[in-house]
């Protein structure tokens, strides 16, 4: 072999190599729900995220950092949690001085330390498999913090319409009821399927969550959230029916806790609104 040729193979080595790296640094890992966010509509993320020059951010699942290098750059500091070791292995070295990784489940990491230096503000594009659960974790931290502004999360547009639902349609239950008591919900941008690679099976929303106090006083939040659960698991049923598998075994009479709560027995679980769940669940945990 001619020394031209020797490196002409070597070159087409270090190119094939090349090209693996790079998809490689992409491929997707469907256990974490890897869906990564296209180019064009990153920007378009970022602005409905509305960061500001002296914000901290956490950011949930960072991925390649196509939001992340977006977003460090227009806050002050930012905190991006990936439970991908190889990815935020390669995001890493990139990020600016501002940013920093840490390599964990966020299901399992305490929030509330972080929020010792100022409020935290929340962003992701979130995996969808574990959705639900971060986002009731965030609520239980803005909860207990009383420091985190808001969450602004990129979901599948099914759990989004059940985050804004309102009373009495047929996505309210659970996911809105124990949401909306802590927060302000709004939509703020709607993609297709093709706004991601590779292509998730569903459309996508970006919805903020606006922390406040309660809504309503609920009383004991145990309580109060087992009710909720038992009687959304039953939803075709009277609330009179919805109700016993709850307060038969706590030795309460459903029918006379909705007499002083002043509902009537007949109706469906989805027709009450927070304020009559509140006084519901309070009248079964004084009786
Ligand atoms: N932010 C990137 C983007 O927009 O292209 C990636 C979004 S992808 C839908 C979700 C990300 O969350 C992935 O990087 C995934 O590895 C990460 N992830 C999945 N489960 C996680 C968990 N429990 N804790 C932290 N990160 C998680």
């Amino acid at each position: 072999m001619s020394f031209r040729e020797a490196i002409e193979r070597e070159m087409a080595k270090q190119r094939r190599m090349q090209l693996a790296t790079d998809e490689g640094r992409w491929r997707a890992r469907k256990r974490f729900g890897q869906h990564f966010l296209e180019p064009a509509w990153a920007d378009k993320v970022v602005d409905a995220i509305a960061p500001l020059p002296d914000d901290r951010f956490l950011e949930i699942g960072p991925g390649p950092g196509i939001l992340t290098t977006r977003l460090a750059s227009r806050v002050r500091e930012l905190t991006a949690i990936e439970i991908d070791r190889d990815l935020a292995a390669r995001l890493t070295p990139s990020l600016p001085p501002n940013a920093r990784m840490l390599v964990a489940d966020v299901l399992s990491v305490d929030l509330a330390p972080m929020t010792s230096d100022g409020p935290l503000r929340v962003a992701g594009n979130l995996p969808y498999y574990v959705s639900s659960p971060i986002i009731f974790k965030l609520i239980e931290s803005a909860r207990r913090t009383r420091a985190i502004p808001d969450a602004t999360v990129m979901l599948q547009l099914e759990v989004a319409e059940r985050l804004i639902a309102t009373v009495g349609t047929a996505d309210y239950g659970v996911l809105a009821i124990l949401t909306q008591l802590h927060a302000d919900v709004t939509r703020v941008l709607t993609l297709p399927p093709g706004a991601f690679r590779p292509m998730p099976k569903v459309r996508s929303a970006v919805v903020r969550l606006a922390f406040r106090p309660p809504a309503v006083d609920i009383g004991d939040q145990t309580t109060f959230e087992r009710l909720v659960r038992t009687i959304f698991t039953q939803r075709r049923k009277t609330i009179l029916n919805a109700l016993r598998p709850f307060a038969e075994p706590l030795g309460r009479d459903p029918a006379s806790a909705l007499a002083r709560a002043g509902i009537d027995s007949r109706r469906r679980p989805e027709t009450l609104d927070l304020r009559e769940l509140a006084a519901l669940a309070q009248r079964l945990h004084e009786a």
